[in-house]
């Protein structure tokens, strides 16, 4: 299949960006990494009116690691996440996702901004940063927004981004220095988009109790979901196998659930339980007494 004739703008600069976005908004998509967009145009899924290309913008495409903050250019591939040792030495969990992603050479491609906007249900970093404390900001000719990720990803891919909008930054808080995390997927082959995925970071205190925590699941659940009933009734407490395996059973009852011909829900909920309970286990297990 060959796309529907579309308009082709190379643009340079943000100012380039903000100002093409605002001429066409509606009509245009932007060309990220591709590796969505140019599938579903040649699919016709998609059959925008003008493409504007943004790979030139260089300004987009960074990490920059300060104090506990870590801000990622909208640009950044994801290749340059699962390379990046300050994230993998502060967020172990963004990398860990990040490596669940495709193949390498979608990672070479693919970008932050593309995957956040995308908002596939199975998509493995837009559950890591809904798990996270991260905030999306937007930029349009009108000025800038900044988003927590539960009020940016809407549904299934269904955002709060306007036509004339474009996601430049991610900001993470980073989670405390000794803390663990654990990503846990269940899909079809090695590469695919998750059916099922869980992640979880947590710490303890000096006297081994849990003083941080935050665990997301996503796959049939349309936006990745933070469970934070659950980080709320395991916090301050050293919790044992059992205690573990109840919440994860509460927390998986409590959300929406979607099943489709090719997974039911009750199948879905299923395998949600299974890669929640592994995830949460692997980082309360792994994470190390610090003092406070
Ligand atoms: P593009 O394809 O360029 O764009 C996607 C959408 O985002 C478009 O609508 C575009 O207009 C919009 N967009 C892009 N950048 C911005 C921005 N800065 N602001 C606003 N809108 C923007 N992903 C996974 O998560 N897990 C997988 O297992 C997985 N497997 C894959 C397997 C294959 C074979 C392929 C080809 C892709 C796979 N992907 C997977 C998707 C890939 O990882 C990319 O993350 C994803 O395609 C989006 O990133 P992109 O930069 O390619 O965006």
């Amino acid at each position: 299949m060959k796309p529907a004739p579309f308009k082709y703008i190379e643009v340079a600069d943000e100012e380039a960006l903000t100002s093409a976005l605002a001429d066409y908004g509606d009509d245009a998509r932007l060309l990220a990494g591709g590796q969505s967009l140019v599938p579903m145009m040649n699919f016709r899924v998609v059959s925008p009116e003008v493409v504007i290309d943004l790979n030139r913008v260089g300004a987009l495409s960074y990490i920059d690691c300060r104090d506990d903050v870590c801000r990622i250019g909208a640009l950044t591939r994801h290749a340059m996440i699962e390379d990046s040792d300050p994230l993998s030495r502060r967020c172990a969990l963004l990398g860990q996702a990040v490596r669940n992603v495709a193949h390498r050479a979608v990672r070479n491609r693919g970008t932050t901004g593309g995957t956040l906007a995308l908002a596939y249900p199975g998509a493995e970093i837009p559950l890591a940063l809904m798990t996270l404390d991260t905030d999306i900001i937007l930029r349009s000719k009108r000025g800038e927004r900044r988003l927590g990720m539960k009020d940016f990803v809407l549904g299934a891919l269904d955002t709060s981004l306007s036509g004339d909008e474009y996601i430049r930054q991610v900001e993470i808080r980073m989670p405390p220095p000794g803390s663990a995390a654990s990503f846990v997927e269940t899909s079809r082959r090695h590469g695919d988009f998750a059916i099922a995925a869980a992640a979880v970071v947590a710490a303890r205190d000096d006297h081994g109790r849990l003083d941080y925590l935050r665990a997301g699941v996503a796959g049939g659940t349309g936006a990745p979901v933070r469970l934070t009933a659950l980080e709320e009734a395991l916090s301050g407490d050293d919790p044992d196998d059992g205690r573990m395996a109840d919440s994860v059973h509460e927390a998986i009852a409590a959300i929406e659930v979607f099943g489709d011909h090719h997974y039911p829900e009750d199948f879905r909920r299923h395998v949600l339980k299974g890669v929640l309970q592994r995830a949460l286990k692997d980082a309360i297990v792994g994470s190390e007494r610090r003092h406070v």
